[in-house]
């Protein structure tokens, strides 16, 4: 039995969002095998426990990112799509390169966001892996599971998928689409070789096509719903991320997007939806109603021009919120502390309500709340028996100097460094540093990537 004391703690927010921030001097948190037994100002060591002291530090529980796209970590900032709305963007920066992915390029990429990740104090990833397609090998997508094992994050594998071609003239797409049969025997190779059901599961499988109302056609749609759901798969897709996108659908289903994925067996709390920017009143009601999922963009979102989505509206309705940083190649920067500090400050512009978006808020959904859409129930707070996923923040940057309540200091003056992050309490961060990773090699890696994706 592994058992490790966290002494001293003074900074803790847990997760949950429903209790104000604290700092609860002289706490203490017991780790046994991976899961947090007890925490609080009565917990004591027991001889042979391994001692960390938290003096000086806050503690968050890790971060849950729910959209990711890893492979574009080597497409950052390239300068034919850096004033690109979505479809110019996707023409210019990812379209082209897609069938220029090596197996040398993905692994650089998905090395680079998975520890981009971890320094920010991210512990789960799930990414959104949708460059397949006829002529490119399937097995290249089990890397990522390498990969987040060799760096000991939990991964959430959704696995993209497109069966048709062209059918928005302004979404375009320049690979042969697989069939459908393909697409599914892929998923059940995955889904045999690495999902795990547990509430603490490190790896998971989804079924992901790239976008419901382009990627395939609407009786395709409901019956890959179907087949999710008999393999007790979760769903994720892109949807209304810009006007396009709800204009597209009405001209060509006579209906608003988030009606039109219900048709087909697309809402329910086993489904999640990144973006969700360009949404209207009666669509909150059927994503509340489902409990649906979302993951919130605000980067890639302020970064193409698409809007702000009306996350507290959503939530207010019933619907699941969590965030997520998308793809490096519209952000430039997959930091979920950044993502979530953006997060906190657009979200009170937008509602107008400081009061309703708070520090707490904004921790739960970047953690319980990420957790529950992905079906995580053991993950994402600190609390007895929850899987021991939590970040120890330093906070000693020039910005947080003058700071009177440091509990705050990570979301309010973002720029914290993790002095730890630990995963299912294993000890993946140290001194803001990955002790897995070759930090040079990994460097000479991305440049090369990059010259190559160029
Ligand atoms: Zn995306």
């Amino acid at each position: 039995m592994q058992a490790i004391f966290i002494d001293n703690i003074q900074y803790l927010i847990d997760g949950s969002g429903n209790s104000a921030a604290t700092s609860p001097a002289g706490y203490g948190m017991r780790i046994v095998n991976g899961h947090i037994e007890s925490v609080g100002a009565s917990v004591l060591p027991q001889p042979g426990d391994q001692h960390i002291d938290a003096s000086g530090l806050v503690i968050y529980p890790g971060w849950v990112n729910t959209h990711h796209h890893l492979f574009q970590s080597v497409l950052k900032g390239l300068a034919v799509g850096i004033n690109e709305r979505l479809f110019g963007w996707l023409n210019q920066v990812t379209f082209p390169r897609v069938d220029r992915v090596t197996e040398q390029t993905l692994r650089a990429g998905v090395r680079l966001g998975l520890a981009e990740l971890l320094l920010s104090g991210t512990t789960t990833c799930a990414d959104h892996h949708y460059i397949y397609h006829r002529a490119l090998d399937p097995v290249m997508a089990d890397l990522l599971f390498d990969e987040a094992e060799q760096l000991g994050m939990r991964l959430v594998l959704c696995r993209g998928g497109q069966l048709q071609q062209q059918v928005n003239r302004d979404y375009p797409s320049r690979t042969q689409p697989e069939t459908m049969v393909q697409y599914q025997n892929d998923i059940k190779r995955l889904t045999q070789l690495y999902h795990q059901s547990s509430g603490d599961a490190m790896r998971r499988i989804v079924v992901a096509p790239n976008t419901p109302t382009f990627s395939m056609t609407p009786n395709e749609l409901k019956s890959l719903a179907d087949f999710a759901r008999g393999l007790g798969l979760r769903m994720h897709s892109h949807l209304s991320e810009t006007e396009n996108y709800v204009e597209f659908c009405q001209q060509t289903h006579g209906c608003l997007p988030v009606e039109f994925v219900n048709q087909h067996g697309w809402l329910g709390d086993d489904v999640w939806f990144a973006h969700m920017v360009h949404v209207t009143e009666q669509e909150f009601e059927l994503l509340g109603a489902t409990q649906t999922g979302i993951a919130h963009c605000p980067a890639s979102n302020g970064r193409l021009g698409s809007g702000i989505a009306p996350i507290w509206q959503m939530q207010q309705a019933g619907a699941n919120i969590s965030v997520g940083v998308d793809g490096a190649a519209s952000n430039e920067q997959a930091s979920m502390l950044a993502e979530l500090r953006l997060a906190w400050l657009i979200q009170r512009a937008a509602t107008r309500r400081p009061d309703h978006i708070t520090v707490e808020q904004v921790v739960r959904w970047g953690s319980a709340g990420g957790a529950k859409v992905l079906g995580l129930d053991q993950v994402g707070q600190l609390k007895p028996g929850m899987a021991a996923d939590l970040t120890m923040y330093r906070l000693d940057h020039v910005a947080h100097l003058g700071l009177h309540e440091p509990i705050y200091g990570p979301i309010i003056s973002g720029q914290a460094t993790p002095a730890m992050v630990m995963c299912q309490g294993n000890v993946v961060v140290k001194d803001g540093e990955i002790p897995n990773l070759d930090m040079q090699s990994l460097t000479e890696s991305v440049r090369q990537a990059t010259q190559h994706l160029a």
